[in-house]
């Protein structure tokens, strides 16, 4: 027998060696916020290193995602643009990407339990005329404010005021600084305050009444961050935001955001690739993957909420506790049966159930996703916990098709919040998703992101790209149009 194992110790330290140079810059997570970041270091530099984007799974884009039910796609997770989402709108027109076409007004329904104690009207026909759409949205506007009152106007007032500052983190480079910490970066636009208290006590000192608040303002926060309005008021405003009108989505899916901006980026992408450790060794990291490769990484940025993953630190970092709030989303092809709801034709169950934060509610919204006939409709169900068969079988009459997906959806808010750091060891090492205890979405993770490599940007010498004043004035984006399978496999 030759003698191999002289052969093997020689081949082994080149087995071993890591992969790239103690240049590189590295990302964990290819969801919108490693993406977006990935983007803005490509879009503010003259000469970057090597970008390496490691994704655990087999697909990019994280949070966004689609799921096939009865043959169509529907967004399972991160579903709604809201208009003044800038980041992610310049996103979508200049890689290409169009807006989905959506049909029909939703016909809200809240319901208590055991009754509908609310209800806007039955939209009209699809293909009805502009003027009975119109009449339809108006004798809804009636509705709402014969029963909320001037709460709704002060409401929105809420929602603006948050969204004018929100705007500031727009503004060009001379008038917005680069931040280290979230707590300075919340600041600055005069939103850190928001954090610092509950939505509840928010909306009571702007005024709006106990009704509004237990019933409008709280399905609207169990809709959308599956939670009551003792969420921080930050997060509360954010969420209200998603109920205005005008919200988009893309057509054929958000994750097609990070798809191409990670494209336009030319970053090295790892799918399928989880980095296990993270160590510093001095002028560089070591990115141990579960592939059993390492890289060297001069920089390395977590674009993942490290709440639930497990990554090792050498030496550990240190983060304030932070729960993710889970949300299920159930996906049914079938039919609802109007008994559950106490009504007799499910032609009389509102489009859109949103519920009350009361205990024996087990889910906190249904939605109408199509409707393919009468008695053949696809829906999508978000709750707290698990609907288990025989619970789906009271609230169903019928049920062709089942996908059950169980997201860490979004930080648990409280307040007062407190926020990680972004730089997690005063070095190279940092860390997107400390943003999202401010308020968790599409947009936020780019604003995150994009401050994010600004702050890299300044702290190493990359090369800022000259005559960068505004953040959107330089944006180099690639058409991304009509290539829609980059880095996708089945959810
Ligand atoms: C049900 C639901 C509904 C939502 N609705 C909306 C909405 O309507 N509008 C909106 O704007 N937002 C919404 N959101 C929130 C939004 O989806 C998220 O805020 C956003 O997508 C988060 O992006 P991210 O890149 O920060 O994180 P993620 O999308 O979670 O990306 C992190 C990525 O890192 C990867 N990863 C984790 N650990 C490792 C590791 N060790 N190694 C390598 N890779 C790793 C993960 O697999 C993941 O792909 C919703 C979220 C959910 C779940």
């Amino acid at each position: 027998m030759p003698p191999l194992l002289p052969i093997v110790l020689l081949l082994l330290p080149s087995l071993l060696a890591a992969t790239g140079t103690a240049d590189d810059i590295c990302i964990v997570g290819s969801g919108i916020s490693g993406a977006s970041t990935a983007f803005f270091l490509t879009n503010y530099t003259t000469s970057l290193p090597q970008l390496r984007v490691f994704e655990r799974r087999g697909k990019v884009g994280g949070r966004l995602a689609t799921v096939t039910v009865g043959g169509d796609d529907f967004e399972a997770g991160g579903a709604i643009i809201h208009p003044r989402n800038l980041h992610v709108r310049r996103f979508a027109a200049l890689l290409g990407l169009a807006p989905r076409d959506d049909g029909d007004d939703d016909w809200l329904g809240i319901w208590d339990g055991g009754r509908f104690v609310f209800s806007t009207l039955r939209p009209p026909p699809p293909g009805s005329s502009w003027l009975r759409r119109r009449l339809h949205g108006l004798a809804n506007s009636l509705l709402l404010l014969r029963r909320y009152g001037l709460s709704l106007l002060r409401m929105d007032s809420f929602v603006q005021e948050m969204l004018q500052k929100f705007l500031l983190y727009y503004n060009g480079f001379e008038s917005r600084p680069v931040f280290d910490s979230v707590e300075e970066m919340l600041k600055w636009s005069g939103l850190y305050g928001l954090t610092q208290r509950t939505l509840e006590q928010e909306l009571i000192d702007a005024g709006l009444n106990s009704q509004t608040i237990s019933e409008l303002v709280t399905v609207i926060t169990r809709i959308n961050y599956g939670q009551s309005v003792s969420i921080s008021g930050l997060a509360g405003a954010v969420s209200l935001a998603g109920s205005e009108s005008g919200l988009w989505a893309i057509k054929g899916g958000n994750w097609q955001l990070a798809a191409g901006l990670l494209k336009t980026a030319n970053a090295t992408l790892h799918l399928q690739e989880g980095i296990d450790s993270i160590s510093d060794a001095g002028d560089y990291y070591v990115l141990k993957s579960n592939e059993g490769h390492e890289y060297n990484c001069k920089v390395t940025v977590v674009a993942t909420p490290l709440d639930e993953v497990n990554i090792k630190f050498a030496p550990p970092v240190s983060i304030p506790p932070r729960k993710m709030q889970h949300t299920h989303a159930t996906f049914v092809k079938g039919l609802l049966n109007p008994k559950f709801f106490g009504l007799s034709s499910v032609s009389d169950i509102p489009e859109l159930i949103a519920t009350m934060e009361l205990p024996d509610i087990p889910f906190s919204s249904i939605s109408v996703l199509k409707k393919h006939g009468e008695h053949d409709m696809i829906y999508k169900v978000f709750s707290r916990a698990k609907l288990d068969d025989t619970l789906l079988d009271q609230i169903f009459s019928i049920r062709e098709e089942t996908i059950r997906i169980d997201w860490p959806a979004y930080p648990h808010y409280h307040a007062p919040e407190d926020f990680a750091p972004i730089i997690l060891d005063g070095k190279h090492l940092y860390y997107v998703n400390t943003f999202e205890s401010a308020a968790s979405a599409m947009e936020t993770g780019a604003v995150a992101a994009e401050n994010v490599a600004r702050l890299i940007i300044s702290r190493l010498p990359l090369g800022l790209r000259a005559g960068l004043s505004s953040p959107e004035s330089e944006l180099h984006i690639k058409s991304f149009a009509g290539e829609q399978d980059s880095g996708r496999v089945d959810l």
